[in-house]
């Protein structure tokens, strides 16, 4: 996803960019990975202002995904709303210290991100937020009983006997346990 520098008008402009998912290598590889399934495009509204070389970028990123909870595996959906605020520049500016020595700075201690060529590629800066908003533990509900660990039965949809046997086979255990007197 690339924006040409000389067609941004002084005055600003809004953006609205919308790609597949599949376009960003990192969000291709989750979904290769069966990590999720995203179930709408990346749509990216941009809000972009040059001012003398810089340009400003302030974004906004919305998806739809499809994730596995982490206990019953079943799919549950999630938006992702990302924003993202950067400054771009194609040179670094001059930076000079107390005692009036220039000092070297890199873009990333400034706060600034570089470009080349007159285009700047936000396709990292994209596909990084939504890497961040992806949720490590995803339920299908705070109250997910999760998969028997024995049988493997659902448990949010059906009952199994795995505890219930488990508890009798105890029992019976205990009843041949004479206590010597
Ligand atoms: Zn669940
Ligand atoms: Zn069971």
């Amino acid at each position: 996803m690339q924006l040409q520098v000389s067609e941004i008008k002084e005055s600003g402009a809004e953006l609205e960019i919308e790609e597949s998912a599949s376009h960003f290598s990192a969000l291709a590889d989750l979904e290769q990975g069966g990590v999720c399934t995203f179930l709408s495009p990346v749509v990216v509204t941009l809000n972009v202002h040059k001012i003398s070389g810089m340009v400003e970028i302030q974004g906004r990123i919305a998806t739809e995904v499809e994730i596995p909870c982490k206990r019953c595996l079943a799919p549950t959906q999630r938006n992702i709303n990302a924003s993202f605020h950067q400054t771009y520049v194609d040179e670094l500016p001059q930076v000079s210290g107390d005692d009036g020595e220039e000092l070297e700075l890199s873009a990333a201690e400034m706060g600034l991100e570089l470009f080349t060529e007159g285009c700047i590629d936000i396709t990292e800066e994209i596909q990084q937020q939504v890497l961040l908003l992806l949720p490590d533990h995803p339920l299908c509900d705070e109250q997910c009983k999760g998969l028997c660990l024995e049988c493997g039965v659902n448990l949010n949809s059906a009952q199994c006997n795995c505890a219930d046997a488990k508890v009798s086979i105890n029992f019976a255990v205990l009843k041949d346990f004479k206590v010597e007197k």
